[in-house]
């Protein structure tokens, strides 16, 4: 169902109540958490749309307090489709832990394989997500100018080095992370966290773009607006590329900064051109005949690691449920670049196929744990079974989580068959397929997709047309 007027679900203590949030609406996302801290307290959970969201941008968030986001799929346009402001919730229940003492001891043992690994303990503390700038660009990967070069002129100036010596206020993460990646930055005298690496790529490098102010006010901007920067940055791209190669004047081209904040305002407002960008990479360059510039699969944008310099992340992205979404993609990106847990030929295509599915799963139990796949280059799935074992009193081991992992996925994929979906979709563009960088690391290399797809359906117990046969549904338990 959806609401006629606007509105705010409120949960407190187990009782719901739909409440009038017609003074909230049209509101950014910022003003509306101010207003749930006034009247709820700072410790109330809260789920928050920006008018992006309200005017059904196909790539609105949903904002959590304030700057963390759901960012893809555009879920904040399912909130703003039912006129659904925000939903608040608070409870006084404690979480049940069967084993306390038991969990405290794992965790004392996570906590101290997290201190001990290069990534979690130094690069990611210490110059937040953003640490991997230079370090894709150093194999270039770094998609620059909708991914029609791997490395970035300006890469240094956006860097997470960049962030920490002129911008940063104070690191800072999600409750409870010893790592703490994420940065509270402030420019004037505007406060916020981030940017992401994500974001300073999509708004950056991938723009043309190398003046780190604005790419921050651009962050906040969309933060503020409800907007998922990936997305947004992956269509800007793609009109840029457009104007360049005079197929529409869409008014922008790369590297023009001055018009980057209105044309972040005027997609989430839905204005001029903005309102043709409102409806995402694949329906604003279909509408041109343009297609073969939206870099997307299955209508998502891109993440920010380019797959010609890493074969296992270029069939990830083919094959995620969502799209080239680098965190359903299996993010084999850490194998085959950062080396973590163990390092791989990024360049070689055999083989991939059982690792990316196998990198998946294990993708898909993290998130159906709700833990965070950064803390994965450092905890393994012993360790998370131990933790989950110690929470209910169910004694699971490693391999229990990957198998969990595996029938998600395999769900996921025959909710995409329902729809339609089968091998067709998983591609990838044709510029990852048929265009090698002339320079630099990765010059010379391609995507070998359709290789790596047999071995990886072969893998998975899918047929050529990437259907699970029946025996490996019946063995994950999804068919009796
Ligand atoms: S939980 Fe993950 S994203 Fe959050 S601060 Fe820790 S490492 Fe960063």
């Amino acid at each position: 169902g959806k609401s006629k007027t606007p509105v705010y679900i409120e949960i407190l203590n187990g009782k719901i109540e739909i409440k009038d949030a017609a003074s909230l609406w049209g509101k950014g996302v910022e003003e509306t958490t101010e207003f749930i801290y006034r009247e709820y307290g700072k410790a109330v959970g809260n789920l928050v749309i920006g008018p992006a969201g309200e005017n059904l941008v196909k790539f609105a968030s949903i904002m959590n307090d304030k700057h963390r986001a759901f960012g893809r799929g555009g879920v904040g346009a399912v909130m703003g489709s039912k006129k659904l402001k925000a939903i608040i919730a608070r409870g006084r229940e404690k979480i049940k832990i069967y084993d306390r003492e038991r969990l405290k001891a794992v965790v004392y043992e996570a906590n101290k394989v997290i201190k001990g690994n290069p990534i979690t303990s130094k690069a990611l503390p210490q110059f937040g997500t953003a640490v991997l700038v230079n370090v894709m660009n150093e194999f270039g990967m770094l998609p620059t100018r909708n991914f029609r070069e791997g490395q970035f002129e300006g890469a240094d100036d956006i860097s997470g080095e960049a962030i920490a010596h002129e911008y940063l206020v104070r690191k800072t993460g999600c409750w409870g992370c010893i790592i703490q990646c994420s940065r509270l930055t402030k420019v004037e005298n505007r406060e916020g966290e981030g940017p992401e690496y994500e974001t300073v790529w999509s708004l950056g490098a991938n723009l043309g773009i190398s003046d780190l102010k604005e790419i921050i006010i651009a962050n906040y901007y969309a933060n503020d607006l409800g907007m998922d920067t990936i997305t947004l940055g992956g269509t800007l791209a793609a009109a840029m590329e457009l104007t360049d190669k005079g197929i529409k004047d869409t008014g922008i081209t790369f590297g023009e900064v001055d018009k980057l904040l209105k044309y972040v305002e005027d997609i989430a407002y839905r204005r001029g051109i903005g309102d043709e960008l409102a409806e995402g990479v694949y329906e604003f360059t279909k509408k041109y005949n343009a297609e073969e510039y939206a870099m997307h699969v299955k209508g998502s944008t891109f993440a920010a690691y380019d797959p010609r310099g890493a074969q296992g992340m270029g069939l990830g992205y083919a094959t995620s449920p969502r799209g080239a979404c680098h965190l359903k993609a299996g993010y084999s990106v850490g194998q085959e670049v950062l080396g973590a847990p163990k390092r791989i030929d990024r360049f070689v295509a055999t083989g991939k196929g059982s690792i990316v599915a196998r990198a998946q799963n294990v993708s898909a139990y993290l998130d159906s744990l709700t833990v965070c796949q950064f803390a994965s280059f450092a905890v393994s799935e012993f360790l998370w079974a131990r933790i989950l074992s110690a929470i209910t009193g169910i004694e699971f081991e490693g391999e229990d989580l990957v198998y969990i992992g595996e029938r998600i996925f395999n769900l996921e994929r025959l909710f995409n068959m329902r729809e339609g979906f089968d091998r067709k979709q998983d591609r990838l563009p044709e510029r990852l397929l048929k265009e090698p960088f002339k320079s630099g690391p990765s010059a010379g290399k391609v995507v070998e997709l359709d290789k790596m797809l047999d071995e990886y359906y072969e893998y998975r117990g899918w047929d050529k047309n990437g259907k699970p046969y029946d025996w490996k549904l019946k063995e994950l338990g999804l068919l009796k």
